[in-house]
């Protein structure tokens, strides 16, 4: 099963049918050259995502998910003739698919949660009356970052998430760390950076290069400069170094910068880490020493 490629198995069943249909010799109809068409100019997106590799699993997919999805998501219909992946982003979906997708990923869950997990539907019962995080992760928006999955496909109600890009402690990020640790009582901050990080990288552009940030991505990375100027010429990995520097920063300045959690970790209730994660391996590495 892969719920992440049901668009793109359906366009691929569609591709692969118009592809019989011309080697079966009813090409004359004039559906050969739109196949041509799209084979010419599509095949570098449809190799980045991997279509090829899900192949044989579309007759499946698109026996129940694909189609009960269609049915019930006509937008998700209406989306698939601008499912052009040769005007696309590097993603590969417009923005009108990709909200179509995130609704169909959201009705999936709502009505077979199974489907994501054993006892999500459980869970969710069970939480309705109340959460009791037990940890709090301040993390990177990456999409390669999911910790809820990355931790070992915990399930809902166990993690208290904050996510920006470059895992900044802005006032958003601590008064929600506040309201995890004071109000629901997580007992454990984890501040996790990951290698490769774009946001990092591009705080690091900025003081080895000078590189000019556009909108808003600038006034972001602020936090992350002074991290980035001190670890210049530390180490041949700047971004690498950089990364974990942030993790430990932003989690010892939790402490020194909300008198509420400094109280919580003096009396033991609570206690912060940083971690940095590995995109390839899948490993994280905690720094428990962040003082
Ligand atoms: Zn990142």
């Amino acid at each position: 099963m892969c719920l992440d490629c049901d668009n793109q198995s359906m366009k691929d069943l569609k591709r692969r049918h118009l592809m019989k249909l011309a080697g079966l010799g009813l090409a004359a109809t004039g559906i050969a050259p739109i196949v041509l068409a799209s084979e010419t100019k599509a095949p570098v997106a449809a190799d980045a995502h991997g279509a090829d590799a899900h192949a044989t699993e579309a007759p499946a997919e698109g026996s129940h998910d694909a189609g009960s999805a269609h049915v019930a998501a006509p937008e998700a219909a209406e989306a698939k003739p601008a499912a052009d992946p040769h005007t696309a982003p590097a993603g590969g979906l417009t923005p009108k698919q990709a909200l179509a997708k995130l609704k169909e990923g959201n009705r999936r869950f709502v009505d077979d949660a199974n489907a994501c997990a054993a006892d999500l539907a459980a869970r969710r019962t069970e939480l309705a009356a109340g959460q009791h995080p037990w940890a709090i992760v301040l993390t990177c928006s990456d999409s390669r970052v999911t910790p809820e999955l990355i931790f070992g496909g915990v399930t809902l109600g166990e993690l208290f998430v904050v996510r920006n890009a470059g895992n900044v402690l802005d006032t958003g990020a601590l008064g929600t760390i506040e309201y995890g640790t004071e109000h629901l009582h997580a007992p454990l901050v984890v501040v996790m950076g990951h290698k490769k990080c774009g946001a990092v990288a591009a705080a690091c552009d900025v003081v080895k290069k000078g590189a000019q940030l556009e909108g808003s991505i600038g006034k972001m990375v602020q936090p992350i400069l002074p991290v980035a100027l001190a670890a210049l010429f530390t180490s041949e990995d700047f971004v690498g170094q950089t990364v974990r520097n942030n993790a430990v920063s932003g989690a010892k300045r939790i402490a020194e910068e909300s008198p509420i959690v400094s109280h919580l970790v003096d009396n033991g209730t609570v206690k912060i880490v940083a971690a940095v994660y590995d995109i390839e391996t899948g490993e994280v590495q905690f720094i428990d020493k962040i003082a």
